[in-house]
């Protein structure tokens, strides 16, 4: 049997990405292209992600993304095996500029379509970048989501935990916010906090030792607008002391869960995980990615952490989902509608503090 290749587009939140992956009969992935245009610079006047803006950026340049990721991985639209498309969750606007352009290039080229949750390609990336294999525990933390999950196959996956208000990347953006840091806020509290001392201010770290492996961020958040608005107003130092000692409390209160999420992990399957698996923008921050190495093992479990551009949205990460349903036979029909909302695990979406 050949290799599987399959087109992937990516456009459900600020960046415009597609890409072409290969994937073999045993299961090994390659990414032959993944062209990745971020909006970042459209957006930065507005502290912040406008979904408007961001759905006709997506229109103006998804055709040039495309045919570049076709041109880089010298593929022609003949030659692929499946066109896969983010079909939420994310901004609605974008999503059906997305899974609409993969519906004509399927239909125009008679290809079939696989339709992808967003989630899902971030769950499944390990897979690609790692081998890692079934079952495994993923942290999930972005800007809209986080959640901790068991993987346990294509398309099985359970929730063990998620947060209750904030995502930890919105609880970045809102402390770069609150101090005045540009925008997109995660980097620079990152880059703020290497000049500050962690110990300076005490913040809380809430949720910590609750078995439950949930996660609450406002509390933290909201500590940290108050001593600013109290030590207003603000030297250079004060605000990388504020910086390094919120971070300093995610990295707790997130390895704090991480472990916690391996104990539901184990008690629900009756095992321990594969790998931890982290996925999402957040897991481009240095110390937090030097935390979870020691978190790892001290679960006595292997680590995958992709690449920092493959933490990130991109079509790689949407290619290789729909290579993996496209293998198990899972296609879907051009009548397949976009999604705002789109939880990977139905049964916790029932819950009352569900958020994908
Ligand atoms: P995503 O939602 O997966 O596209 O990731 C974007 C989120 O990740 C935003 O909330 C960013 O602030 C956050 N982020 C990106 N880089 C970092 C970083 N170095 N440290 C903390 N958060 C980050
Ligand atoms: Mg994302």
């Amino acid at each position: 049997m050949a290799d599987l290749l399959v087109l992937g587009i990516e456009s459900t939140c600020d960046e415009t990405s597609a890409a072409v992956v290969a994937r073999s009969p045993s299961g090994a992935g390659q990414i032959r292209s993944n062209v990745v245009r971020s909006q970042v610079e459209i957006h930065s006047p507005y502290g912040g992600v406008v979904p408007e803006i961001a759905a006709r950026a997506h229109v103006e340049i998804l055709d040039h993304v495309i045919a570049e990721a076709m041109r880089q991985a010298n593929v022609s639209y003949q030659e692929l095996s499946a066109v896969a498309g983010a079909a939420g969750p994310g901004l609605i606007g974008g999503v059906i500029v997305g899974i609409t352009t993969a519906k004509a290039i399927a239909l125009a080229a008679r290809k079939p379509l696989v339709a992808v949750n967003h989630l899902e390609a971030h769950a499944l990336t390990a897979r690609l970048t790692d081998g890692v294999a079934f079952p495994y525990l993923l942290l999930l933390v972005s800007g809209g989501h986080t959640q901790l999950l068991a993987v346990e196959d294509v398309g099985r996956y359970t929730r063990l935990g998620t947060t209750l208000d904030d995502a930890v990347g919105e609880a970045f953006d809102k402390v770069a916010k609150m101090l005045s840091l540009p925008y997109p806020g995660g980097p620079e509290v990152e880059k703020q906090a290497a000049q500050g001392d962690a110990r300076r201010f005490a913040f809380p770290r809430p949720m910590m030792g609750r078995r439950e492996p949930d996660f609450s961020l406002s509390g933290l958040k909201t500590a940290v607008r108050l001593e600013a608005e109290r030590l207003a107003p603000l030297s250079e130092q004060d605000v990388a002391d504020l910086c390094a000692s919120f971070q300093a409390a995610v990295l707790d209160l997130l390895a704090d869960r991480v472990r916690a999420g391996a104990k539901a992990f184990r008690d629900r399957l009756g095992r321990g995980p594969t790998a931890l698996v982290v996925a999402g923008g957040v897991a481009a921050n240095t110390p937090i990615r030097e935390s979870l190495v020691r978190v790892a093992a001290d679960l006595n479990t292997r680590l995958a952490l992709p690449t920092r551009d493959l933490c990130t949205d991109n079509g790689a990460m949407i290619a290789w989902a729909g290579a993996e349903r496209f293998a198990l036979g899972m296609t879907d029909d051009l009548t397949v509608s976009p999604r705002a909302r789109w939880p990977l695990d139905p049964a916790a979406a029932a819950s009352p503090h569900a958020r994908a």
